[in-house]
């Protein structure tokens, strides 16, 4: 399954069943996602429960996922802000771009997915990291400060929370930490989301 926002594994996608069973919608054999909570005309609202829709009824439309995004909640009426960390004033954004994103699926995520923004567009969701991958990933071996330039300042307390006494290099904490990366600049960000 190939989406232009969602380069994370399969087992990050939510809703997605392991494995390949009947599209309720066009009645193929392929990888299904359930409908309960997707946005769809095929389906009434009632009997939406139990249904599933495949990778091609995804991407054809037949079936859409709303998204909690920084721009704003992304559903069929389009961008609305519905929590704090919804943009007051987001930019315009192209009616392709908005309905590109309604065609990935969400994330698996303990409380609600918040996709992250850069360069006026919906960035590309890369799967989680660890401790570890924070090293990995930086140029001079210095995970710490590569969490600090990827998160956001009211996120940002989890890395030095996480270091037992007297410990310096942080090998694990609990939370789970999603990692996006901009299409056009390459700039990375990351969040997490339990307390
Ligand atoms: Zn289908
Ligand atoms: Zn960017």
């Amino acid at each position: 399954m190939d989406f232009k926002y969602f380069k994370g594994p399969n087992a990050d996608m939510s809703d997605l069943l392991d494995n390949k069973t009947n599209c309720s919608i066009c009645g193929k054999i392929d990888y299904c996602f359930e409908l309960d909570f997707a946005i769809t005309k095929e389906f009434d609202q009632e009997e939406k429960e139990g249904k599933l829709g495949c990778y091609s009824c995804l991407r054809e439309g037949k079936f859409e996922f709303w998204h909690d995004t920084e721009f704003g909640m992304l559903d069929e009426d389009g961008l609305t802000k519905v929590y704090n960390h919804n943009m007051n004033n987001p930019p315009a954004i192209a009616a392709e771009i908005l309905t590109e994103m309604m065609r990935t699926p969400r994330i698996v995520t303990w409380q609600q997915e918040l996709w992250l923004t850069h360069c006026n567009d919906f960035m590309i969701y890369k799967g989680t990291w660890e401790p570890k991958d924070f090293y990995s990933n930086s140029k001079d071996n210095d995970g710490r400060n590569l969490f600090i330039e990827m998160t956001n300042e009211d996120l940002s307390h989890l890395w030095d929370e996480s270091l037992a006494e007297g410990q310096n290099t942080l090998t694990e904490w609990y939370p789970t930490y999603y990692v996006f990366q901009c299409r056009h600049c390459n700039t990375l960000r990351g969040n997490w989301d339990c307390d």
